[in-house]
């Protein structure tokens, strides 16, 4: 079971992981913290203060929660000048990355040491204690796409696109990619290069929901490191180009229900149990005022557009790959067995409060026991305005301030993420908009390409 707060190791655990760290030859921690513009921030410090840095944590201003992806800080009442919080390192999530260096993510305490209600990942982690403590497990895995960059020339890889060419044209840095994700501890299910130009994807193994946001930060991270060895620049913007396919992060998840998946083995379609269905009926529901979370910056409806496979309509569909959510179901083909591919997230979203905004939005959808809506079985883009409607499909390609307004007036996604954390993700995104109308997209697109980058 998940502990809904992240404890205080004793004094001898929190010495015997300082030895272990030590022992292995790392003399360096980093922790991160991805605050609510999607962009990564750490602190290191050397292994032997690795436990300060667990309890009580490394001090830092609360304005970190208001930092928007070009550094600005947009303070707001809530988060001002005044004040300190605590970042603290889950020890028990810390991987060793070699070369002396381990990694661990960070959440937000007070001064007294209680958690801040704005700590995404601290969100994440009472989302999956509720849901365990309801009889329901997840597992979840993040796709991570990104565009490989040359730091001279600016020039992407040519295609084809999923061809051998680009996978050898980059072999050094793949097989350095392999040989340090198994050393993080990291599975690799696979590894292909994606549609765009110079575009590479890869995929992780499934794990529980706070593991797997762990798992897609730690992966970030290796790639950075990876990166930088091998001079490449690594873009993971929702537009790394101006024309072309976009970045997505798509979430899969899978639930079951003492040891019985919800996704397979009902009497619904596809195999659908009734509370599977009532997962897809809540996000198909709610995705519309969700946007502002799981794909929120100023270049993210850029790529949420019809004919991107990035799953631009909230509707659901078997393998339907402009659905933003596509059902993979249970046949021999799937040895993971039915899950929900969430296809609308990109990398400027926080992955702990997206992977906690499903959690919550899929058990209110079992609570609320929602009706599955209809399939919808072909190209939602394809439709007339009039047969969308028909159909209920919604577009979720709007643009951001709309995105904004829509979460700033959602009740419900307040009452899974909290008051303080949507408003800090409002603010920010806000300052975003503004920018947004001071530039052409080709400005935006160079300005932010790596504002999403480790
Ligand atoms: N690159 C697409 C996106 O932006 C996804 C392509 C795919 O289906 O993997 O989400
Ligand atoms: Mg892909």
């Amino acid at each position: 079971m998940t502990e809904p707060v992240l404890s205080r190791l004793n004094a001898n655990v929190v010495s015997r992981v300082t030895r272990e760290l030590e022992d292995v030859g790392v003399h360096i921690v980093i922790g991160t913290f991805v605050d609510n513009s999607g962009v990564f921030r750490a602190k290191q410090v050397p292994a032997s203060k690795v436990g300060s840095f667990h309890s009580p944590g490394l001090g830092a201003a609360p304005s970190w929660a208001v930092f928007a992806a070009d550094d600005l800080l947009v303070l707001t009442p809530a988060f001002s000048v005044v004040g300190d919080m605590r970042l603290r390192v889950d020890l028990e999530a810390v991987r060793n990355l070699g070369g002396g260096v381990a990694w661990a993510p960070i959440e937000l305490a007070d001064q007294q040491g209680e958690p801040l209600a704005h700590c995404a990942r601290g969100v994440l982690r009472r989302h999956q204690a509720d849901l365990e403590a309801s009889g329901v497990e997840a597992l979840a895995a993040f796709e991570i796409e990104f565009t490989c960059f040359d730091p001279v020339t600016g020039l992407v890889g040519g295609g084809p696109a999923y061809g051998l060419g680009p996978l050898l044209d980059r072999s050094k840095f793949l097989d350095d990619v392999h040989e340090s994700f198994a050393f993080a501890g990291l599975k690799l299910e696979q590894v292909h290069a994606e549609y765009g130009l110079g575009q590479i994807e890869l995929t992780t193994e499934p794990a529980p929901p706070l593991q797997a946001a762990d798992n897609y930060v730690l992966a970030r991270v290796v790639l950075g490191r990876i990166a930088r060895a091998h001079g490449v620049k690594l873009s993971f913007s929702p537009k790394p180009l101006v024309d072309g396919i976009g970045n997505g992060a798509h979430l899969h998840i899978s639930y079951t229900r003492s040891g019985e998946p919800l996704f397979s083995g009902g009497p619904g379609p596809h195999g659908l149990t009734s509370s599977g269905g009532s997962v897809i009926g809540g996000l198909v529901k709610w995705l519309p005022e969700s946007m502002g979370v799981l794909a929120p910056s100023l270049l993210s409806s850029t790529r949420l557009q019809p004919g991107h496979w990035s799953g631009a309509f909230a509707c659901w569909g078997l393998d339907n790959r402009e659905a933003a959510l596509r059902l993979c179901g249970a046949t021999p083909g799937n040895p993971r067995g039915a899950n929900l591919e969430i296809k609308c997230i990109d990398h400027s979203a926080n992955p702990y409060s997206a992977t906690a905004l499903i959690l919550g939005l899929s058990r209110r959808g079992m609570e609320e026991a929602l009706e599955l809506p209809d399939e919808v079985s072909s190209d939602p883009g394809s439709m007339s305005d009039g047969e969308r409607a028909l159909h209920h499909i919604v577009s979720i390609g709007a643009d951001q301030i709309t995105n904004i307004e829509a979460l700033q007036s959602s009740q419900v996604v307040r009452d899974v993420l909290g008051d303080v954390l949507v408003d800090a993700m409002v603010a920010v995104r806000g300052h975003e908009a503004e920018i947004a109308k001071e530039e052409t997209m080709d400005a935006l697109v160079e300005k932010f390409r790596y504002a999403w980058s480790a």
